[in-house]
């Protein structure tokens, strides 16, 4: 199976030559399968969901609600209300930030993340500590990008109210242990939410097995469209949380004089929903487990083991993150050459790559660093491009210094 065939962007060529998108972990391209839903919808299929009884509102409602039970069923959530359809991994952790922190945080409480988190995982969470006179606490990470578990239990006390870490480092691409860190947590009563933006790309995710308390992602990192992700949150919380948006949808019955809310999931999907969106993202979830998902995860294991080999064997260059459980993810810099010049480099020669401080200011201070490379990859890229990037590095280098 030529999994490349199936995404159209990909054969373009830049300047002549043939691209090489290496920047998943910013956004995915889209296979056929997606662009034709969401272009269908907006061409022959398209009804607000929930409001009318007419056919086509009634078919855009059992397709959306078929979108949440593709992604239960990739995130292995118990219930489809425990799925709620947001913007994305931001809006997800928002969501909760704001609706937690008013039914659960008061002053002198304290948050704990981690050293390594996206800003998407530190300012909702500083916005709240702002908000009620709360503490943030941060978990370091140790050089080799290995989060410090061994103070993990120092950092948890009476006054955490909920820990938020990483499913997999948007920086580092290790993988840290949310199952271990939900069972540490628990066992004080204090709830975990997983960022898991670049969890959910490469391969399904067991919330239930994690035991955390919230999962969020995007479904531009997994082959869907822009503006649509999904929040899960165990039953109880959202059963306790108040909304966290006001507006059509959510409510059961509106008077001046008091409004109820409508049950879940809807209480937390206030306005029109991104239902074209949602279907899209049900698509993609389900044309990633029509590939045998078990081979795309060797496959990607494959590309990262050799994009580790060829780019440590670059004089000057040095990767960041060395842990033995990492995925799809290389970020490095060179002494002597800064980051936005060897992207731009390697942009003239078609490999598409993230630099700067791929939005997580803390790890680049971590390593006294102002910028890295990002290469990261999906199901669709090859040992070639590996070597092209390797061989694009080589020839920036030789350029630039
Ligand atoms: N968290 C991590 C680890 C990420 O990598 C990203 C995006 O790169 C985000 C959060 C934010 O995702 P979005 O911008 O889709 O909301």
């Amino acid at each position: 199976m030529n999994i490349r065939s199936f995404f159209p962007l990909l054969s373009q060529t830049i300047d002549g030559k043939p691209l090489v998108y290496l920047d998943n972990a910013a956004t995915s391209q889209k296979p056929q399968v997606v662009i034709d839903t969401v272009n269908e919808l907006h061409t022959s299929l398209n009804g607000n969901i929930h409001r009318g009884v007419h056919r086509m509102a009634e078919q855009c409602t059992a397709r959306y609600e078929a979108a949440r039970e593709s992604v239960r069923g990739y995130i292995n959530a118990a219930k489809a209300h425990e799925v709620i359809f947001t913007a994305g991994t931001t809006a997800g952790i928002n969501l909760v930030a704001f609706a937690f922190g008013e039914r659960y945080v008061k002053a002198g409480d304290e948050i704990l993340v981690t050293e390594m988190e996206h800003h998407s995982n530190i300012v909702p969470w500083q916005l709240l500590c702002e908000r009620k006179g709360a503490t943030l606490k941060v978990l370091p990470f140790a050089h080799s990008g290995e989060l410090r578990m061994d103070m993990l239990p120092a950092l948890i006390s009476k006054k955490t109210k909920l820990i938020a870490v990483a499913h997999v480092s948007n920086v580092l691409g290790v993988v840290n242990p949310v199952d271990e860190i939900s069972r540490a947590a628990h066992a004080l009563g204090v709830p975990v939410l997983v960022d898991g933006a670049q969890g959910v790309p490469h391969g399904p995710v067991d919330v239930q097995q994690m035991d955390c308390d919230f999962y969020a992602f995007s479904g531009h990192k997994i082959y869907g469209p822009t503006g649509i992700g999904a929040l899960y949150a165990k039953e109880k919380y959202l059963n306790e949380m108040p909304p966290y948006q006001g507006g059509g949808d959510m409510i059961k019955s509106v008077t001046f004089a008091k409004t109820t809310y409508a049950d879940l999931p809807y209480k937390f999907e206030a306005g029109t929903a991104n239902y074209i969106g949602a279907i899209g993202l049900g698509a993609a979830i389900e044309f990633f487990k029509s590939l045998n998902v078990n081979d795309i995860q060797l496959h990607e294991e494959k590309l990262l083991r050799c994009a580790t080999d060829r780019l440590q064997s670059i004089g000057g260059l040095t990767i960041y993150g060395n842990t033995p459980r990492k995925s799809g993810i290389v970020s490095f810099a060179f002494k002597n050459i800064h980051h936005l010049d060897l992207a731009q480099v390697l942009d003239k020669q078609g490999i598409a790559v993230r630099s700067g401080t791929l939005c997580a200011e803390p790890v680049m201070q971590r390593y006294g660093l102002t910028g890295m490379v990002r290469a990261s990859f999906a199901c669709y890229n090859t040992l070639d491009e590996v070597h092209a990037l390797a061989e694009g590095l080589e020839r920036a280098k030789s350029i630039l210094s």
